[in-house]
């Protein structure tokens, strides 16, 4: 590892230049209705979210020694909005080739057809993934046809899944949709061969990596720590690397998101890694989340 200066950061999320300045009218006009209930103040409360752009995502990289970051999509509930997304992405790996890579925005609920043309788009034009995809909010279910479609030409062209998972338990909090465990691991069952990343810890089933069943038919699932100081407390990354094993943990920060809102009212990727290498992991444990796994995982030497 090239000390702090090797870091991958797994999981963040940019918005285009208009989403940014005005998130719930451009939401409105997209007719995407969850994203504004997640990212937008309610009821006189902060939300958790922070707004950046390339530039501070840059230099925020820099300063916390972060030196490539996967720019994951969202879970659109809308075609169009995702192509919005993914052309704005397009745009940002192109300029920062040696610093960024993206997964593609896909709504599969939208029609196969649809879907893999903007997939084989998103390849042509250097992504390696699609994700961050949540059925419980896009529509749809793992077992349709339009997700099934999605998952098989991943598998054929060795694209990355990112799925986003909740965990089942603990407050309810925006953002938090309910997405039962057993679903994706009897979808997993089917796509075993395709290279999954469940986000923010697989909402738990990290942890029962420990069990057999789980152990075998996860052989190519891999876990991110997307948003975990909001969720979790630091021991989790000692317990993940003794229930699923050191080698299937990547670092995701979720970033702009406040990781911190009781202190910050700002994204604070720099103390995110600082807790990661303080939280008891090895240093061989902690070389493998912040950066091995991912070069392995993500195809990088
Ligand atoms: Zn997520």
């Amino acid at each position: 590892m090239k000390g702090v200066n090797g870091i991958i950061d797994s999981h963040i999320h940019l918005y285009p230049p208009e989403a940014t300045v005005d998130p719930s009218g451009w939401a409105k006009k997209r007719g995407e209705f969850y994203w504004p209930s997640l990212v937008m103040p309610k009821l006189g409360r902060r939300s958790s979210q922070g707004w950046v752009d390339l530039n501070r995502l840059l230099r925020d990289m820099d300063e916390a020694g972060v030196e490539k970051a996967v720019l994951l999509g969202w879970y659109w509930e809308n075609h169009e909005t995702c192509v919005n997304q993914n052309r704005f992405y397009g745009k940002c790996i192109q300029a920062h080739a040696d610093r960024l890579m993206a997964f593609a925005a896909i709504c599969p609920s939208s029609g196969a057809e649809l879907s893999l043309t903007e997939l084989e788009w998103s390849r042509d034009n250097g992504f390696i993934g699609v994700g961050e995809l949540c059925p419980y909010v896009q529509g749809g279910s793992f077992d349709d046809r339009d997700w099934g479609a999605v998952f098989t030409w991943a598998m054929e062209n060795e694209f990355i899944v990112n799925l986003h998972v909740s965990e089942p338990v603990g407050r309810n909090y925006p953002g938090k949709v309910e997405t039962p465990l057993l679903d994706f691991q009897k979808m997993i069952e089917k796509f075993s061969e395709l290279k999954f990343i469940l986000a923010h810890l697989g909402g738990g089933l990290a942890l029962y990596e420990a069990n057999w069943a789980i152990r075998k038919t996860f052989k190519n699932v891999f876990y991110d720590t997307a948003a975990s100081p909001l969720i979790y407390r630091r021991n989790v990354f000692g317990a993940v690397a003794l229930s699923a094993g050191p080698d299937k943990m990547l670092f995701g920060s979720d970033y702009p998101l406040i990781l911190y809102p009781k202190t910050e009212s700002e994204p604070n990727l720099k103390r995110f890694v600082g807790e990661v290498k303080s939280s008891g992991l090895s240093q061989l444990e902690i070389a493998k989340l912040l950066r091995t796994n991912a070069e392995k995982v993500f195809g990088i030497s």
